[in-house]
């Protein structure tokens, strides 16, 4: 599985929404700067309308960086689900050969509520004692997040 980086937006949206901000910005500003200057009702109007185009191009901005997000934030969901599917066999796996050196071993202590594949960033310099994934779960205790998604990388 590729690895994704932990951004919502890429580069190319990035410059998107700027200029779509630099330009809805600029817009609105020369609609309040031309609408103010005048007595003219119906060069207020354009300048109103101007404005208007202004708000509506924000709002699709808006629209655009926020469907751009969720769309990543989707994607990044679909990672975790993978890895907990690919991880209920690898976790499986790891727990019938515990000790033997070939699989990390799958730690915990008594308090916690996440048992970790030994190694994890999250067990680092904890004082852990290794069960079987069957002890860990009759302890009320799931896979690690973190372990999961190292599996799927
Ligand atoms: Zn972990």
């Amino acid at each position: 599985m590729s690895h994704t980086p932990n951004r919502l937006w890429t580069l190319a949206d990035l410059i998107v929404i700027t200029w779509v901000t630099i330009v809805s910005g600029t817009l609105l500003l020369l609609a309040w700067l031309g609408s103010s200057g005048t007595i003219d009702e119906a060069s207020q109007q354009r300048w109103t309308a101007v404005g208007i185009a202004g708000l509506i191009l924000s709002g699709l901005g808006t629209a655009y960086c926020l469907v751009r997000g969720r769309r990543a934030l989707g994607r990044k969901l679909s990672l975790v689900t993978d890895a907990a599917v690919l991880a209920r066999g690898a976790f499986a796996h790891s727990s019938d050969q515990i000790g033997d050196g070939s699989q990390p071993r799958l730690v915990a202590s008594s308090d916690m509520t996440f048992f970790h594949r030994e190694g994890c960033m999250f067990s680092e310099g904890k004082r852990l004692r290794a069960e079987t994934r069957e002890e860990h779960e009759r302890a009320g205790r799931s896979p690690c997040l973190a372990c999961l998604l190292e599996l799927a990388s």
